[in-house]
């Protein structure tokens, strides 16, 4: 019946997602076991091993809150936000990095507030990851611009950046569980990303061109007051 072929399409979906995480924590783990049985051996300790596994700490870390989003079940906080201001709390957030890194960052904004009903920690969290990935496309002085503006019924976001760009070849499988380019990259931002705003009634999209850079945009619906 459909169902059952459903239900079976599903378990293979689960099914790949568990080898992946297997995978993805198997790495790190067996890596900091390596390092482990050296200092051991060699009764000593060792500065750089310690830093590698502190790295791979952090990797495990990551994977584990990342993928948190989607165990736990709905618990949001929903409010009605002004997105101009989590945006720009989003963008403080991150201002080590930014100069750290010498990027410019330009954010337009319309002068009248855009109200959203979101869980303001989790839209924090997709633009955070939005301008990271902005950042790490980028060699240092690149520039990233930010745009937050009304559009009838909608709020776009767009997060554009001077950065590599997207392969044609590869833009199908940008947002796949685990899939990343960088070496330490874990390839759930984007996935998180989609769930999040997939949760909010909206939707991402992605422009990209080779050697020019990338737009992210993002779209939800605006709050409308019933009353
Ligand atoms: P991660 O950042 O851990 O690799 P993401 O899900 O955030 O995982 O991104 C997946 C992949 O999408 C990245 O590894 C990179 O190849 C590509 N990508 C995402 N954002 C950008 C961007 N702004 N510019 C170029 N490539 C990007
Ligand atoms: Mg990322």
């Amino acid at each position: 019946t459909m169902e059952s072929l459903q239900q079976r399409d599903k378990l293979s979906a689960l099914g790949q997602l568990a080898a992946g995480i297997a995978h993805e924590i198997k790495n790190p783990l067996t890596s900091m076991k390596g390092f482990i049985q050296i200092m051991k051996a060699d009764r000593k300790y060792n500065e750089e091993y310690l830093k590698i596994m502190e790295l791979e700490l952090e990797r495990l870390e990551s994977i584990s809150q990342e993928l948190m989003c989607f165990a736990k079940p709905n618990k949001n906080q929903w409010k009605v936000c002004n997105l101009g201001a989590i945006l720009e709390k989003s963008i403080a957030l991150l201002e080590g990095d930014i100069f750290r890194k010498r990027i410019q960052v330009i954010f337009h904004r319309d002068e009248e507030p855009i109200p959203v009903f979101c869980d303001e920690q989790k839209i924090k969290q997709v633009f955070i990851n939005l301008i990271k990935n902005a950042m790490e496309a980028m060699e240092s002085q690149g520039k990233i611009i930010i745009k937050a503006s009304k559009e009838k019924e909608s709020a776009v976001i767009t997060v554009t950046d001077t950065g590599c760009g997207i392969p044609e070849e590869l833009m199908s499988r940008i947002g796949q569980p685990f899939f990343t380019t960088k070496e330490n990259g874990n390839g759930l931002g984007l996935m998180m990303c989609n769930k999040i705003i997939a949760e909010h009634n909206g939707s991402i999209s992605v422009r990209s061109k080779m050697g020019v850079g990338t737009t992210f945009a993002v779209t939800l619906p605006i709050f409308r007051d019933q009353g």
